[in-house]
């Protein structure tokens, strides 16, 4: 499953899909589940050369994006039922590609 030019892939602990996409604020890689969601705060777009940010939104703004018939995405650690197991390997799993 492709979003963007991203592949999405396997959660190491849930097995769903996700994206890895560089945080607009931070530019540190950001997980988001594959699969838009009506209840997603977060907004893809292309940088440069094909890079993908992803972009936190305002709920006005995200329901904004989804009237406009765009995709919002949740961010993997709101749907992941094993987030909590993540804690310290987050700043590892933040450096996978
Ligand atoms: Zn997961």
């Amino acid at each position: 499953m492709m979003v963007g030019n991203l592949q999405a892939k396997p959660c190491n602990e849930c097995q769903a899909p996700i994206i890895w996409p560089r945080s607009a604020r931070s530019g540190t890689a950001t997980p988001l589940d594959a699969q838009p969601s009506p209840r997603g705060n977060v907004a893809l777009y292309e940088r440069g050369s094909g890079t993908q940010i992803a972009a936190v939104l305002t709920p006005r703004a995200a329901a904004g994006y989804r009237a406009a018939g765009q995709p919002t995405y949740l961010h993997h650690a709101v749907s992941c039922p094993f987030a909590a197991r993540w804690n310290k390997g987050a700043a590892r799993a933040e450096g996978r590609s």
